[in-house]
């Protein structure tokens, strides 16, 4: 078997194919725009969660449908101009906000994370990563009671999956994280996630296990894939090349180079934003939270408390909208004292999100040697290392540690 493979895109996700692949002894050149982390995987709330399983086709979003579709609540703003055009996705998303759907989906998620964070923390020991990683578990909150109850088909899920938490009462809340003001009635601990403190600086840490060891990283710009006698020729703004085997791992623009191939475009995206606050001095967090009615995830990072928002529909490339920071910041103010905004403007990055939240993971369903890794969604940084090991036996013909079927590609290409 020839061993040379070109990863496109240097995400998280290109990041780990491309790791994985040089441990089994493949030469790997990782090809971006931009350097390695650099996009989705830089703003991200930097959690690593057993918990990050539930599917966001989740029947609990029926009852407040009007409610996300008037765009009355913080986690959710949708562009009308773009209805139209997501209708087709829209209808197999709401088909599948079901019950059982939402358990088996969650289910095959949970086999990804799960596998994905013992990976995370070889690598990250490996990497000399330990001073960014905080492993107090994460916190999600409450200030309403009946969104804690509408939240109980998530819990079983977590039960169903052996992922440990703990119910806190408002007391127990404040003893954790005693900075935050006395407005929640309940918490859910989930007592084995870790976080880390810094998302950019773990991948190009990884990046740079990966030239380390021989890696090659080329900074360029990818135009074009056309199947070529013995592979695949590449063309990017610095010129064309011959390659063998190629792995597309370029998160919400894959579509637009996989669509040469006349593959659809399955995507939706959910855009979201983040900024930075210094908490009033003397007081912080101890773990990421999420303020469940608010809308927003807070979490501590080396740069201050990282404040990221919920899904912003709309096109990959409209301008950012900075109503999503604008109305979570009031609420961000009632839950911890802020001492300042540090960020000029908000951070935007893209979710590539498909009706099941999988992501796509496997050899392409119509070409020789091309695999897909993408269409992560909000779980990329955490699914990383495990997209990387299900691609490397993809293309070594090695039996998989699980059934990888819940992400074939041809289920929407
Ligand atoms: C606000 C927010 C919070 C999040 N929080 C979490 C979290 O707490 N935990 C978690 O697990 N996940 C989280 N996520 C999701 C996570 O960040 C993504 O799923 C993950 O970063 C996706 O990684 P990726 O490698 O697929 O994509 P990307 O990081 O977007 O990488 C794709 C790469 O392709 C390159 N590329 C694209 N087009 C071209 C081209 N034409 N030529 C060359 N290069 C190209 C880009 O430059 C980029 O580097 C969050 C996302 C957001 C937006």
């Amino acid at each position: 078997m020839n061993r040379s493979v070109s990863v496109l895109g240097a995400g998280i996700v290109g990041i780990s194919c491309a790791l994985e692949l040089q441990r089994r002894g493949f030469q790997v050149t990782l090809i971006d725009r931009r350097g390695p982390g650099e996009e989705t995987s830089s703003g991200n709330a930097g959690i690593l969660s057993y918990s990050n399983i539930t599917p966001i086709a989740d029947p609990a979003l029926l009852p407040r449908l009007h409610r996300l579709l008037l765009n009355l609540d913080a986690d959710f703003l949708m562009h009308y101009p773009h209805l139209l055009s997501l209708l087709p996705w829209l209808t197999r998303f709401l088909q599948r906000c079901r019950r059982r759907t939402f358990l088996v989906d969650g289910d095959a998620m949970s086999l990804l994370t799960r596998a994905s964070i013992d990976m995370h923390r070889q690598w990250i020991e490996a990497a000399g990563l330990q001073p960014l990683l905080n492993s107090g578990g994460g916190l999600k909150l409450y200030r309403h009671r009946d969104t804690f109850a509408r939240d109980r088909l998530e819990r079983e899920l977590l039960q169903q999956c052996g992922v440990r938490h703990t119910l806190l009462d408002p007391d127990e809340v404040w003893q954790l994280e005693p900075d935050l003001k006395r407005i929640f009635v309940q918490g859910v601990l989930i007592d084995e996630s870790i976080s880390i403190r810094n998302p950019e600086k773990l991948c190009k840490a990884y990046a740079q296990m990966f030239v380390d060891a021989g890696g090659q990283v080329q900074r360029a710009g990818i135009s074009a894939l056309r199947p070529a006698q013995d592979g695949w020729e590449l063309t990017t703004d610095r010129g064309s090349e011959s390659v063998e085997k190629l792995v597309v791992c370029m998160g919400a623009w894959t579509p637009e180079i996989i669509g040469q191939l006349g593959y659809a475009n399955p995507l939706a995206i959910e855009r979201g934003y983040h900024t930075v606050v210094s908490p009033a001095p003397g007081t912080g967090l101890s773990r990421p939270i999420f303020d469940v009615d608010a809308g927003y995830v807070m979490a501590p990072m080396e740069m201050g408390l990282r404040v990221t928002t919920g899904s912003n529909l709309t096109r990959r490339e409209a301008r950012p909208d900075p109503r999503q920071v604008a109305r979570v910041m009031p609420r961000v103010r009632e839950a911890i004292a802020i001492d300042q905004e540090l960020l000029p403007e908000p951070w935007m990055g893209r979710r590539p999100t498909v009706p099941d939240t999988l992501p796509i993971i496997g050899p392409a369903p119509r070409h020789q040697n091309l695999w897909l890794a993408f269409a992560h969604s909000h779980m990329g940084l955490t699914m990383g290392p495990i997209s990387g090991l299900l691609i490397a036996n993809f293309i070594e013909g090695k039996p998989q540690p699980f059934s990888p079927e819940a992400c074939r590609p041809a289920r929407y290409l």
